[in-house]
């Protein structure tokens, strides 16, 4: 009987215990380990913030991820020693033959002088929660959005973050003493499709949003409620809206297999450098923008490997990189990306404007992974 250790229970961890457990039920050992006990989706942040949910309605309970030969421990990992495959959590050891670091990535918010003291950031479930008591009471002035550093989880957010707060201010009808202003550091909103970042800029110069490109926020000074840039430009702001710098979380880094910041891997089949060890996801360099259904996609290569490991499986396929994003346009409407980043020789993101079928497409990614890892 193999022992298969999943650090994690995000988008990677979930969809690589349900692969296993549907393909050899009860016949091995798979535990996947997580310190939080809810799921809630990448996207629901941005409702939160917004107002358009509360917490209650967006978690999804660990409880109710139940699977046949899977356990799932609620535990913090404090210790990750790659080569013995032995994880320390703070309510004890874990060996295992097979492990999988899925664990995301977390923020620094220290690399970024200023930061912590504004605390205003929406990429945690805490922070979207904050500020949407934030929002409401903010009327006039300049809302700056800003980026503090690449890679970072969703390219589009941020997009749709200005969009959406844009749609906020002009419902309470005080849009013509607000400025909304972006700072990313990419040369477009949404690098691999031109048409999408075309699409986007369209949007925001129709509601006269200000976008500042290949720029990231260097530090804040919340004395003088200015950001620095990069280039040591200034922008000022009286909210500020903040993505805070990404790296893999401590225990990962400290188990040393990062190199800046993430765990490299093969792009192609997810194998860290060490034999039986694989990583997915936020926390992993594979190649692919850092998004959920990165995540899952690549759950799904290594649920290939393990089972041609431990139950003589067909041959995995390589992993592609693919998968489809959607956006925000705000007023209700949605598009998409389909981004296939490591098939071909080029990486290509195919836009789909707003329509109702992507409405649609959307409501369907929730509710598919609502049914498939939480039974709802
Ligand atoms: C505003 C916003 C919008 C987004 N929109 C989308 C979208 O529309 N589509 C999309 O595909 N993606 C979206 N994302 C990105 C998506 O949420 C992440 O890329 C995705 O969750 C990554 O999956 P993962 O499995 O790598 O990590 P995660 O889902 O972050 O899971 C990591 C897990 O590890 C656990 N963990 C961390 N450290 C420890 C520890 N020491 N011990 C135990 N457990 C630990 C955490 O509790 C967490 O449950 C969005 C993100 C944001 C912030």
């Amino acid at each position: 009987m193999a022992r298969i250790l999943i650090l994690g229970a995000g988008f990677g961890g979930l969809e690589l215990a349900t692969e296993l457990s549907e393909k050899l039920g009860d016949g091995h050992e798979v535990t996947v380990i997580d310190k939080g006990d809810a799921f809630v989706f990448g996207y629901s942040k941005l409702d939160l913030m917004f107002g358009k949910r509360t917490l209650e309605q967006v978690r999804l309970p660990y409880a109710d991820f139940v699977k046949p030969g899977v356990r799932v421990l609620r535990e913090t990992v404090t210790a990750i020693d790659p080569e013995a495959k032995r994880v320390t959590a703070d309510a004890g050891e874990h060996e295992a033959d097979y492990l999988v670091i899925a664990l995301g990535a977390d923020y620094d918010p220290a690399a970024t002088p200023g930061l912590a003291e504004v605390d205003s950031e929406f990429y945690s479930v805490a922070g979207a929660q904050k500020l949407s008591e934030v929002i409401p009471t903010f009327s006039a002035g300049r809302a700056l959005i800003g980026v503090c550093g690449a890679p970072f989880k969703c390219p589009p957010a941020p997009s749709e973050c200005a969009l959406l707060l844009d749609d906020e201010l002009r419902r309470r009808g005080v849009r013509d003493a607000c400025e909304i202003a972006f700072v990313i550091p990419f040369g477009a909103p949404v690098p691999p499709s031109p048409e999408t970042s075309a699409a986007l800029r369209n949007e925001f110069e129709q509601r006269g949003i200000e976008l500042i490109t290949g720029r990231r926020i260097a530090s804040l000074d919340p004395g003088r409620n200015v950001a620095v840039l990069d280039d040591g430009s200034e922008q000022p702001y009286d909210l500020f809206l903040g993505v805070p710098k990404h790296r893999a979380p401590d225990v990962v880094i400290e188990s040393g297999i990062t190199e800046d910041g993430f765990v490299p891997v093969d792009p192609s089949t997810l194998a860290t450098e060490v034999p039986g060890v694989y990583a997915v996801g936020d926390c992993a360099t594979a190649g692919v923008p850092k998004a959920g259904v990165f995540a899952e996609g690549a759950a799904r290569i290594v649920a290939q490997h393990l089972l041609a490991a431990v139950a003589g499986g067909g041959d995995p396929a390589r992993y592609l990189g693919q998968g489809t994003c959607y956006i925000e346009f705000g007023e209700g409407r949605i598009g998409s990306v389909d981004i296939d980043f490591l098939s071909g020789p080029e990486r290509t993101g195919i836009f789909n404007p707003p329509s109702a079928e992507q409405m649609a497409l959307k409501e369907k990614f929730g509710a598919d992974r609502r049914a498939r890892w939480f039974g709802r």
